[in-house]
């Protein structure tokens, strides 16, 4: 029995990389023995083409599904919502514009067949990324493996391969602002890294940049821990501390040297300083207490408006 393999494709804006995407990844897919393949696109909500030219390629080989998404929920829930859909024994996430080489799949499967539940591709060479996308990205693993007890390996992207009872795993963990590459590196399992080179992407422009890595990083470090927020329980126990001792300060020297002028600058500056270190910590409590209030309202990831496949039968 050959064993089905999925493949999760998440799509925004690519109108341009479907053709490509087609072209670049079945012929690798027809040199694999024993495979049967379902590929599934998730359409996030494109405002261009994209669904269309999915729907005619889902309409020409039975293997694609199209998950069309009701508008665009981002990446990650796109990979969620493809996730969900995918039967396979084994699924592999892989980006649109083949910035992730489809020619390691063969490798991964390899990997996968010899007992591994999680192949991961690592970029070994992100020379296609911009100088600022990958400095920013080492601070952010680095930074995150400080604070974090779950450590996300660094240069992995979402290019990976799992096998049946990793995304059963994935799938049992109820959170809504779902950062994957936090959940991936939580659930753990038998896991192989294999080295790529990132290529450039075939076509089109990257959809993260600036604001976007920003937020992306922040809910990547709120949602795997607590130190942002234990930390002002510590700072604010040693400022309380060198205040007291600065009273004191105060009180032996006004009884043994009598009152001098107070000084306006140091209560000014004491004032404004600590008032900035209160609002910051408040900020911090607000960041988590948002997310909190997200999580409860227990809306769903994403929402399919339609799923389109061409049963197998109906081609003649
Ligand atoms: N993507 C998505 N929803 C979004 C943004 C991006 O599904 O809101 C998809 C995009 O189509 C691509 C993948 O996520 O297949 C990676 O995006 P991109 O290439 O822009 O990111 P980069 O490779 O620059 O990190
Ligand atoms: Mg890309």
């Amino acid at each position: 029995m050959p064993s089905l393999i999925s493949l999760v494709v998440p799509f925004y804006n690519e109108g341009e990389s479907v053709d490509l995407f087609a072209q670049g990844i079945l012929p690798v897919l027809s040199t694999l023995s024993d495979t049967e393949w379902e590929i599934v696109c998730v359409d996030d909500g494109s405002k261009d083409d994209t669904l269309k030219r999915l729907i005619a390629l889902a309409s020409q080989d039975s293997r694609f599904r199209v998950v069309e998404l009701s508008r665009n929920f981002g990446k990650e829930a796109a990979m969620t919502a493809g996730l969900d859909s995918a039967t396979g024994a084994a699924i592999i996430i892989i980006d649109a514009d083949l910035q992730d080489p489809p020619e390691l799949i063969p490798d991964m499967i390899q990997a996968w067949r010899q007992g591994a539940e999680v192949v991961l591709g690592r970029r070994v060479d992100r020379s296609t990324d911009s100088a600022a996308k990958r400095l920013t990205a080492s601070w952010f693993y680095s930074l995150h493996n400080k604070l974090s007890k779950i450590k996300i390996p660094s240069n992995v992207g979402d290019f990976r391969l799992m096998d049946r009872c990793v995304v059963d795993a994935l799938q049992q963990l109820p959170e809504r602002q779902r950062f994957m590459k936090g959940l991936f590196a939580w659930v753990g399992f038998r896991t192989v890294t294999l080295d790529y080179v990132r290529a450039a992407r075939n076509a089109g422009e990257t959809k993260f940049s600036g604001l976007a890595l920003w937020n992306f990083a922040l809910e990547g470090l709120t949602s795997f821990s607590t130190l942002p927020i234990r930390i002002w329980t510590y700072l604010g126990s040693i400022g309380a501390l060198l205040a007291l001792l600065y009273g004191l300060f105060i009180v032996g020297r006004t009884l043994f040297l009598g009152n001098s002028v107070p000084g306006y600058a140091s209560i000014f500056f004491a004032v404004t300083f600590f008032g900035s270190i209160q609002i910051i910590s408040i900020g911090m409590l607000g960041e988590y207490i948002g997310r909190i209030y997200m999580e409860t309202k227990q809306r769903p990831i994403y929402l399919v408006r339609k799923i389109h496949q061409n049963s197998p039968t109906s081609l003649s």
